[in-house]
């Protein structure tokens, strides 16, 4: 495999499992010093071993991205491990309650968007200037499918997803001349924890059967789509939103 981030120090939230764990583990074997950051300390050690053990460089940190000061505290930690921030992605994520929109308490509403929504905000806030600082680089926010399609029983992180759609064009416009490149990517269901954790087998089916290619798809395959976007070979792509979801939107 190229060694494309070989000097390039990239910040992954989320990573202690599904998607991030995978990024981490694709821009650690092309190169790349990762900080894997997760709310999940034991998990993201776990990614870090499993990129030192394949001669990988890696730190773990622990941060709950609905905190601007630990979003903050974690680009300074990278910054501080390695010199500068490069690139970034904001992934950390959850799926919220499985209910319809008025059987939303506003403490479950407010979560998800903490969570999935605000927390971007966060990170851009104060990943931007220290890639700027660095001469330029690139971030990837996580999207999904559910960033151009509704869902029922989702509303909250439906929301979510669209915002983040447009919270990226807009960054990328504002940002696009100082060498910062932010895109979204916008994934099918996904095979990982998020989603097998409380999806019984007959709507794991019925979600598999939502996807032309006739499968769920896998984080890794996630993990190339945001590699190449934060790799230079995207050098003239921002502010865009691109799907990985096995034909789902094409329907
Ligand atoms: P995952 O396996 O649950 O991984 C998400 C990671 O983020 C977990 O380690 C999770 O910890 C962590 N996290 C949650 N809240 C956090 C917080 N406040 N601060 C720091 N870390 C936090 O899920 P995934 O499927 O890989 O999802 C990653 C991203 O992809 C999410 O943004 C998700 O919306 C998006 N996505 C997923 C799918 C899919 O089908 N899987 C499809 C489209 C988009 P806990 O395990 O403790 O919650």
């Amino acid at each position: 495999m190229a060694r494309e981030f070989e000097g390039k120090s990239v910040l992954v939230t989320g990573s202690a499992s599904g998607i991030g764990a995978a990024i981490a583990l694709q821009l650690a074997e092309e190169g790349a010093s990762v900080v894997v950051a997760d709310h999940d300390s034991r998990g993201a050690q776990r990614i870090v071993k499993k990129i030192h053990d394949a001669g990988g460089e890696a730190k773990a940190f622990k941060v709950d991205v609905t905190h601007p000061s630990e979003v903050h505290a974690a680009v300074t930690f990278t910054i501080e491990a390695y010199g500068a921030l490069h690139c970034a992605v904001n992934n950390a994520g959850i799926s919220g309650p499985n209910k319809p929109t008025t059987d939303y308490t506003v403490k479950e509403w407010q979560r998800v968007i903490d969570t999935n929504l605000n927390s971007v905000f966060y990170g851009l806030k104060y990943q931007i200037p220290a890639i700027i600082e660095a001469g330029g680089g690139s971030i990837v926010n996580m999207s999904s499918i559910l960033g151009s399609n509704g869902f029922a029983n989702a509303p909250a992180y439906v929301t979510t997803k669209h915002a983040l759609v447009g919270m990226t064009k807009s960054s990328a416009l504002e940002y696009a001349a100082q060498g910062v490149r932010i895109n979204a990517v916008g994934p099918g269901f996904i095979e990982t924890p998020l989603l097998t954790r409380k999806t019984d087998a007959e709507t794991m089916e019925h979600l598999s059967s939502l996807h032309p290619i006739g499968r769920l798809g896998r984080a890794e395959e996630v993990a190339a789509l945001a590699c190449f976007l934060l790799s230079d070979r995207a050098s003239f792509i921002t502010g865009s939103y691109h799907l990985v979801d096995g034909g789902y939107s094409a329907q």
